[in-house]
């Protein structure tokens, strides 16, 4: 068992102490590979977000917002540190809670926290204004201020590579943060808070609260103290953060859901192209954002990349999360299991074909098994709505017309794929995908250095980057008269 949940009782992070919730409840956590309880964890709700929320703001006028920025720059690095030097406790708990492989996590997801971590170490004390020449009778000039107290909402998707993209730029920029993790994977971010601690992040800087959507999360949403919302998590929420915000007009960065169109052309490199969708929708079972959920094949080559897939998708090693030759591990839950076995019963009866899959997969764990669906036709609900599961829905295309069409023929907008070894073509086509991201001959990678987020139903504003600095800095004008 690994050390940090041998304990078992894992209590809130609030002003550097680890507090139980003022109700003194306890929520249980679990291993989706096995269904057993992991971990009791403490249930926050809107008294231990105002707590939390008040250390922060005293963390912001005192110790943090007093640091030279280099200083906490300097911090960000000696967290990196002691992440580099924690992983593998890390990359189990974040196994053992999210039934992520262990490969998976060693591999993406703490190269990208670390990653993270130190971009935004060199920003801090790089995030300047601007000296703009408006009048001969004035100096005048930017400057940017840190926003304040950030509350941070994130998914159990990638629950410390997510809860980095927003920690890491806003302690670059001066800010003090609530952070709340899904109720479902509540445990890596615990540690990270009590990493940054010993890596003299002061005490109220970073609190971690978990808890519910409903009661944690919407206390931060409606918080009149907290001045920014960063939220990741599903579509159907929006509406609550955003009006919960407007209660004191929160900024507020939304990045949501996806049903991601991977268009493959005729004259791709299929071997490539077929690799890649495979892997774009079945890594992390499905449950990312930017799955490459549609599958466009143009129709001269539909059966074959039917016939590809399958072979993909039986190639895929389901299995115990903790064991490094597996590829794939369950869903996050039995309620997440039961959505997506729905999804494709769904399927079934709209008529699409089940190449291969469209069941559980053993009776342990929330295991469905890499599913294809062919036969699927634009309007069916499994090519429209966001599965968040391991399932595929192929759909032919006749030319490039009808490809946009598809691509851009549902409510989100956040990523697509073109494979096409036509370089005129793969150009024209990212103009014409509606999408915060289009991948040309590769589907999925991300970089902190580039713009992530999308449109429509996929979301508000964009993370990462400068983009992240504005997120969570206000500009300021200073005048200064300075006569004739
Ligand atoms: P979710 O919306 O159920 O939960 C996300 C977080 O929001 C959790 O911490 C939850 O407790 C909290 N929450 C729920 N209701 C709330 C409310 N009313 N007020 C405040 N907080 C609330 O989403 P999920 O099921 O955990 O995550 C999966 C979703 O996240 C998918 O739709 C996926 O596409 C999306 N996602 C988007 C991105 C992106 O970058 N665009 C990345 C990963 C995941």
């Amino acid at each position: 068992m690994n050390q940090f949940t041998a304990g078992k009782h894992h209590d809130l992070l609030i002003d550097g102490q680890r507090v139980p919730a003022a109700s003194g409840r306890y929520f249980e956590t679990r291993d989706p590979s096995t269904e057993e309880v992991i971990a009791l964890v403490a249930e926050a709700d809107a008294a231990d977000v105002d707590a939390a929320v008040r250390s922060a703001r005293a963390a912001f006028e005192g110790t943090w917002g007093q640091m030279r920025p280099a200083d906490r720059g300097l911090a960000l690095l000696r967290l990196a540190e002691f992440v580099r030097r924690d992983q593998e406790e890390l990359v189990e708990l974040e196994s053992l809670d999210s039934g992520k492989p262990v490969s998976a996590v060693r591999r993406q997801d703490l190269p990208a926290v670390i990653d993270t971590l130190i971009y935004y170490a060199g920003w801090a004390d790089k995030i300047s204004g601007q000296v703009i020449p408006a009048r001969t009778d004035a100096l005048t000039y930017t400057v940017r201020e840190p926003m304040g107290v950030v509350g941070a909402i994130i998914p159990w998707n990638f629950p410390l590579m997510i809860g980095m993209w927003k920690i890491a730029p806003a302690l670059a920029c001066g800010c003090t943060v609530v952070l709340k993790p899904a109720e479902l994977t509540p445990l890596t971010a615990l540690k990270i808070g009590e990493l940054a601690l010993e890596a003299g992040i002061p005490a109220g800087v970073l609190n971690v609260v978990p808890g519910f959507g409903k009661t944690a999360g919407q206390a931060i949403v409606d918080h009149p103290d907290i001045d920014k919302v960063t939220f990741t998590g599903s579509p159907g929420v929006w509406r609550q953060i955003l009006q919960g915000a407007a209660g004191n007009l929160k900024r507020v960065t939304l990045e949501l859901g996806g049903k991601s169109a991977n268009v493959i052309f005729p004259d791709a490199d299929l071997d490539s192209a077929v690799k890649a969708a495979g892997s774009g929708i079945f890594f992390n079972t499905g449950q990312v954002c930017s799955a490459g959920s549609r599958i466009l094949a143009h129709r001269s080559i539909y059966d074959e990349v039917v016939e590809r897939l399958v072979a993909r998708a039986q190639g895929v090693r389901l299995g115990d999360p903790r064991d490094s030759g597996t590829s794939m591990g369950p869903l996050i839950s039995g309620t997440q299991m039961e959505r997506v076995l729905n999804y494709i019963e769904i399927g079934r009866n709209e008529g699409a074909r089940i190449a291969v899959g469209g069941a559980r997969h053993g009776d342990r764990g929330y295991y469905v098994a890499p599913t294809v669906f062919a036969g699927v036709e634009h309007e069916m609900r499994i090519s429209q709505e966001e599965i968040f599961g391991p399932v595929a829905a192929v759909i032919p295309f006749e030319d490039e017309d009808d490809a946009v069409r598809l691509a851009n023929g549902t409510s989100y907008s956040l990523a697509a794929g073109v494979w096409s070894a036509d370089i005129t073509l793969g150009h024209r086509m990212t103009r014409r995908l509606k999408a915060g991201t289009v991948w040309v001959n590769t589907y999925g990678p991300t970089d902190v250095r580039l713009p992530w987020g999308g449109m429509r139903d996929s979301g508000y504003g964009r993370e990462h980057g400068d983009i992240a600095i504005e997120n969570f800095t206000e500009p300021k004008v200073v005048w200064i008269n300075t006569g004739r």
